[in-house]
């Protein structure tokens, strides 16, 4: 069955680039201009995800983001963000809210589709072991150690204990943005004692690691909002 995804939209330009997109792509796109018509669209048939725009007329993307993630019936549903340029300085405010992701006006139909699919397919589970993979790199949890495929193979990841850490949330949370903060909390633990930029420094070392296998593209910085770890390396 085809996908349905809530575009939830007041600007009739974007709203109809995205549903002619979203058909391209195979989905089913509904379309509401405001949160009250979202909330109708939802309470007809909840969509398997929600493109939001941040400047709604009335309640913000912002503020339905945060209702949504809090009612049953949406939790578990993706949302990804329409932001404009320049409104970088919010985005860590969105993923507070429980936003997976962005994408930023202008965005292309390729881009866009990239993103939805790339969010679909996500999957938070790694085995009881621990063990998990993410398109060419895969950790075992039991022995504790990350393996890159090649075709030679696969090639043992050198790696450091925080970086391992940090892959392996990366890898059983793929394709959606974290702030620093929230990756202190779930890699760090929240201590106090650590600041924000040790985060990027992790991250810096966690690229070097993976730069000999080509993958470093995998760990994506998204302006003004965090980090992404996607399957599809940026290149
Ligand atoms: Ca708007």
């Amino acid at each position: 069955m085809q996908k349905r995804i809530l575009i939830v939209e007041d600007e009739p330009a974007i709203r109809d680039m995205v549903a002619f997109a979203l058909r391209k792509g195979d989905y089913d796109p509904i379309h509401a201009g405001d949160a009250r018509e979202a909330q109708s669209a939802i309470a007809d048939r909840v969509p398997d995800l929600i493109l939001l725009d941040w400047m709604l007329p009335g309640t913000s993307g912002l503020e339905l983001a945060r209702r949504w993630r809090k009612e049953s019936l949406t939790r578990e549903v993706p949302i990804i963000m329409l932001t404009a340029r320049g409104e970088e300085n919010d985005r860590v405010g969105g993923l507070e809210a429980g936003v997976d992701d962005y994408v930023v006006k202008p965005f292309s139909a390729r881009e866009l589709l990239a993103r939805i699919r790339a969010v679909l397919r996500r999957s938070r589970e790694d085995d009881e072991d621990g063990s998990v993979g993410v398109g060419s790199l895969r950790i075992d949890g039991a022995a504790h150690r990350v393996f890159a495929n090649a075709e030679s193979g696969d090639q043992p990841v050198q790696i450091g204990p925080t970086e391992y850490r940090l892959l392996h949330f990366f890898m059983t949370h793929p394709e959606r943005v974290y702030s620093r903060t929230q990756l202190l909390d779930h890699v760090w633990g929240g201590s106090v004692y650590v600041e924000e930029r040790t985060v990027d420094v992790h991250i810096r070392r966690l690229r070097k690691t993976l730069e000999p296998h080509l993958l470093d593209g995998m760990v994506q910085t998204v302006r003004g909002a965090g980090y992404r770890f996607s399957a599809s390396p940026e290149v």
